[in-house]
């Protein structure tokens, strides 16, 4: 990624974009997934809070971001509710695909759990939602993400473990 100008602090237009991109995404797979049943939904929603408390408590904490705020505002928010980490942790952690599969299930429960109701029954409501996902978590993610947030990130040029496996991987396509 090109050398950019990094923010110490994140405007806060880019941290209510993230945000809503992230927000809409636990809402339609909660939306999708109560068509199985409102355990199911529940059941997904706890899920969703537990990668975000995992994120906080495994990243966060020892973010540069820490106490400030970040593209996805987390930094902030993790300061409220956690004790300062180690910066040096936060470079010299271990990042795999299968490190960052749980982060995937977000879109892939309420994705597989769509396509059971569509053959179950189908309708084009459930479709659109569908559309709406696939769009939101893959392009949406990474237009926020390449554009506007790891872009400018300063725990980017400090050192990123899961900026060097999304680097690996492009490198691998090529
Ligand atoms: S940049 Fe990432 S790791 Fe750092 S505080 Fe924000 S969400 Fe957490």
């Amino acid at each position: 990624m090109e050398h950019t100008e990094s923010y110490a602090n994140f405007p806060v237009w880019i941290v209510l974009l993230s945000n809503i991109v992230a927000i809409s995404i636990y809402a339609l797979g909660t939306y999708i997934l109560a068509g199985l049943g409102i355990v199911v939904a529940v059941l997904y929603l706890c899920y969703c809070f537990w990668i975000e408390f995992r994120v906080l408590t495994r990243s966060c904490v020892d973010c540069y971001y820490y106490g400030k705020l970040c593209g996805l505002g987390k930094g902030k928010l993790c300061s409220l509710l956690f004790q300062k980490g180690d910066p040096r942790r936060f470079v010299e952690k271990e990042v795999s695909w299968a490190k960052l599969l749980p982060d995937f299930m977000i879109f892939v429960f309420p994705l597989v759990g769509g396509v059971v109701l569509l053959v179950r029954d189908f309708t084009w409501l459930l479709v659109a939602m569908l559309a709406a996902l696939i769009i939101l978590s893959s392009g949406g993610n990474a237009m926020i993400r390449g554009s506007f947030v790891c872009k400018h990130c300063r725990q980017r040029q400090i050192g990123c473990p899961a900026e060097e496996v999304f680097k690996r991987n492009k490198n691998q396509d090529k």
